[in-house]
Parts: C-alpha cells; structure tokens; sequence
C-alpha cells in the first residue's frame, strides 16, 4: 500500500546517505574506541569527525562543546540534573506548561523531592509572555528551561530574547531544541544559550543517539556516571554507529536548510491552506508566523482526533494527534490546553509534519483523501448534534 508519512515531527526516516556511513560500524568497524589496539583506538576519530560535524551545523564555536548521548530525552534530563547538582543551593526551575514529557515530567519529579517548579502559561498562540518570565526569576533560580519549538504545533519562542533575559539575570538556560535543529539555521556563536539538547531521530539518523551543546564555562556534573567517555561527562560505551550517523545528518540538514524553508515550506503552506478551504470548522493551532518551516497543527471541530488518524491510516497517511492516549483513557493534549484551545477543537486536532523527502504527490493525495474522510465522521460524531 502507499505510504505518505507526514509524522516527521515524531521521527524521520533514515536518510539513504546516513545509512550507507554507518554501514562499516555495524558490520567490520566494531571495534571499542576505548581500546588500546589499533582495531578499537582507531573508531575514535570517526566520533571526533561527528562531533566536529554537530558543531558545525549548531556554529557552535568548539565540537568539544557537544556531548553525545543516547537521545533527545537524555540530553534533556542531563541539562537539568546536571545544573542542579552545580547550584546545589538554589531550589527553583523555570519552565513552560507546554514542554515535552522529558522535561515536563522531570520537573514534575523535582517538585516531588523538594524543588519549586515555576510553569509559565502561554496565549491562544502558543506564545509566552516574557514580562511572566522577568518576574519569575529569584535569587533561588537554578535553571530555566524553555524549549526552541514546540513538537505539537510547531510553534517557535523567542530563544535569542529569553537567552539574553537569562543571562543578564545569571541563570543557566537549556533550550530542547530537538524540533529545531535541522529545521531552521543555528548560530550558537550568536546565541547565548547555556545548553541545548538534539536528537538524531528527528533528523534523519538513526534512533539511540543525541546530543547536548554545553557552553564552554557552563558547569557540568555528569548524568550518566561511568567510565572516561566523552572527557568524562558521558559514561557508557559510544553508540558509534548512531553517532556517525548523526555527523552524516547534520552534514545534510546544513545543505537542505534552505530546502526546508522552501520547499517543504510551501508544501505545508499548500496542505494547510487546501485543507482550510476544503473543510469547514477548521483551524490552525498556534502562531503562523512564528513556526517551524514544516509543522501545521488543524483542529477539526466536531470529530476525534483518534478517528481521524485511523481513517487516515486506511488510506495510508501517517500522521499524529494532539492527544496520548493513556491507558485506555484519552486525555487531551496538554499543549492546546495550555493555549486554551476549545474542546470541541482540542479532541479533533491532527498534527501534519513534513520533511525534505515529501513529495508535492503526498500532499494531494491527502488533500484529496482527507475532506471525505471528515464529512463521514461528522455524519456520525456524537459532536455533531453540537453543530451550529
Ligand atoms: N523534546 C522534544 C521537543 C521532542 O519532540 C522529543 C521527541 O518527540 C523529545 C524531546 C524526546 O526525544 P527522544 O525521542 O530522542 O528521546
């Protein structure tokens, strides 16, 4: 059956380039970086390359600056423990109530064993109010941890203005830009961020590695405790593979960049504004002006997001909702809550996320699926009976 992935927000395909430079690791290269023999000691330059090519791509000033970890959410968790361990004395984190899980649910856990967690709001457009932010900040603020964009609507802060806020007040700020990176140009000798988190699956290498940007001067304590890896700021044995992968992906992301801001751009644009035209009682989740290049996040009024998706699914269109679904009761995403998007758009709203290997084909193919596929559950929502 075709397939049109439209989920890249949720993880991408490996690109065919990042594949075959991973190949050798898999197969005759497997030896053990650490070791003292020629066949181990010799890996350890391909990890360096890697880490040379993440920098790159972040314009970070040294690759010694990137540690590789095993993927977005431990990048996340380091950037946080580690902090804290460094301001042992300062008790009070400031985040976003539209965070990914894995930080969310690390500051949940911080509260639980004593830290005071502060979860600025956002607007109907997902936007953040940086006067909120100002005053949020005490001498008791280890950390502030915003993310770059946001993995539901595509929505991107402010990160240069909320860098500099941080740093003029002297806290540590850790961006997770795992959306980010690879969508749109970085330029860390410019932006003062203290850390920011990546991770490979979202950008065409494999899943199983990520990284984390650390300035240098920034404190570190390490999260993974083990052996010397990574100058002893990442015990465990490195995933060569993956991380040669992801030195080969963001060698790509730096050359399609602009083809993410382009093509795929327009290719969103058409999607979102066919679907707009075609079907009524539909609308855009978030800003459309600060937004990542290949995200649109559309409520449906009056139907389940969960429907939708299967219906979808038939067809062969994987896409994603905004809700999880948690143990066999459907709780409504936390983001378009947090922006106070209406129920009745919250249960129907589908998030459609591209990536350089769409093609213009996919996006008519949804277009022409997807209006049918709406009226017939409204014909049949339990909602619909609500319908003005
Ligand atoms: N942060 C954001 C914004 C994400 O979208 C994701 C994954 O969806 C993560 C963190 C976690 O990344 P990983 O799946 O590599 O652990």
């Amino acid at each position: 059956m075709k397939v049109v992935y439209v989920d890249n927000n949720a993880t991408t395909q490996v690109a065919p380039e990042v594949f075959e430079a991973i190949r050798p690791f898999l197969t005759d290269e497997y030896g053990n970086p650490s070791s003292m023999h020629t066949f181990g000691g010799k890996i350890a330059k391909y990890i360096e390359e890697a880490r040379k090519n993440v920098a790159d791509l972040l314009d970070a000033d040294d690759p010694q600056e990137i540690i590789f970890t095993s993927c977005g959410t431990e990048s996340d968790n380091t950037a946080i423990m580690s902090t804290l361990r460094s301001y042992p004395e300062k008790k009070h984190i400031i985040t976003t109530k539209v965070e990914h899980p894995a930080v969310l649910n690390v500051c949940k856990y911080l509260e639980g064993i004593g830290y005071r967690v502060t979860y600025l709001s956002v607007d109907d457009q997902g936007l953040l109010d940086l006067n909120e932010l100002k005053s949020a900040i005490d001498q008791d603020t280890a950390l502030i941890t915003i993310m770059y964009a946001n993995n539901e609507t595509g929505v991107i802060f402010p990160i240069e203005e909320i860098a500099e806020i941080a740093r003029q007040r002297g806290v540590v700020f850790h961006t997770d830009a795992v959306q980010t990176v690879g969508k749109i140009p970085f330029q860390l000798t410019k932006l003062p961020v203290d850390l920011l988190s990546l991770s490979g699956h979202k950008l065409h290498a494999p899943k199983g590695v990520g990284a984390l940007y650390i300035r240098k001067g920034t404190r570190f304590s390490p999260f993974m405790i083990g052996g010397h890896q990574e100058q002893g700021r990442r015990g465990g044995t490195e995933n060569v593979s993956g991380i040669v992968g992801l030195g080969v992906a963001c060698q790509l992301a730096k050359k399609f960049i602009k083809e993410e801001n382009t093509r795929v751009k327009s290719l969103r644009d058409k999607l979102e504004k066919a679907i707009l035209a075609k079907i009524p009682d539909t609308k855009v989740n978030g800003s459309l002006t600060s937004r990542l290049p290949n995200t649109t996040n559309i409520g449906f009024e009056f139907v389940e997001g969960e429907a939708i998706l299967l219906m979808l699914d038939e067809f062969g269109i994987a896409a994603s909702s905004g809700s999880a679904c948690t143990s066999g009761s459907l709780t409504p995403s936390h983001v378009l809550r947090a922006m106070g998007v209406p129920f009745t758009f919250v249960q129907g709203s589908i998030r459609f996320s591209l990536s350089r290997y769409n093609t213009e084909e996919d996006i008519d193919y949804i277009i022409d699926k997807l209006p049918t596929i709406i009226n017939r559950l409204r014909e049949i929502s339990p909602y619909g009976k609500t319908r003005h």
